[in-house]
């Protein structure tokens, strides 16, 4: 398989040879074209399998075909992944233009609300802090979200971001596309999926 063969655009296939991936990754081979028709996903995958890339290439696709601020968000259970999350957005999204806010616990509220305020397109987030600028954070909110990814649920879930989760997903669109990946598949875990995704497509690696 090529990027392009899975269904990705010119400008992003430009951006994965120009990062140094030759082929896909199996999750990225798995996953890609069903994020494409716009199915929900469950990623079981480990850290390394490319699983960031895979979720990544078709929210900026789906970007790319309908621009607009405050499109996806992404739920990640340490500050560090979602820099590096944020990292590969850019890195992936250079074509295209996209803009990434990332809005973690331990930093300055005032500048991430001007980061906000800014109306990037992609957020790359702790619960907690997010869940904390939609209950203080003077004109953002979450209506127009079209894309949530959950990144280690089953991380997220162990250290407690359980309440936080559930407060975001009553404040997002129904009608949205979301995708969970985890290393496990816990119980908390598919309560979790029950709660939050419509007729997953469940993918392995
Ligand atoms: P992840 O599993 O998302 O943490 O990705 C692990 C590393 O693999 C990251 O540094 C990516 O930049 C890299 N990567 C992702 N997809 C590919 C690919 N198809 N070929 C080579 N490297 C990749």
């Amino acid at each position: 398989a090529t990027f392009a063969s899975l269904g990705l655009a010119p400008q992003l296939c430009e951006a994965c040879e120009k990062l140094g991936f030759k082929k896909p990754s199996d999750i990225q081979i798995k996953s890609i074209p069903y994020a494409l028709q716009g199915r929900d996903i469950i990623g079981l995958a480990q850290t390394g399998s490319g699983k960031t890339a895979a979720f990544a290439l078709p929210i900026l696709q789906a970007l790319w075909n309908a621009p607009q601020p405050l499109f996806a968000c992404v739920m990640a259970p340490t500050r560090e992944l979602a820099f590096q999350i944020s990292e590969q957005f850019e890195a992936l999204g250079v074509t295209i233009g996209v803009r990434c806010a990332v809005i973690v616990g331990g930093m300055d509220m005032m500048s991430q609300s001007i980061a906000l305020a800014k109306k990037p397109h992609i957020i790359i987030c702790t619960p907690g802090r997010l869940v904390d600028h939609l209950e203080n954070t003077k004109g953002f909110n979450l209506k127009q979200l079209k894309y949530l990814v959950m990144d280690e649920a089953d991380r997220l879930l162990d250290l407690d971001f359980g309440a936080e989760i559930e407060k975001v997903l009553k404040v997002i669109p129904r009608e949205r596309n979301t995708f969970l990946f985890s290393a496990t598949m816990t119980t908390k875990v598919e309560k979790l999926q029950r709660a939050s995704l419509s007729e997953p497509v469940k993918v392995s690696v």
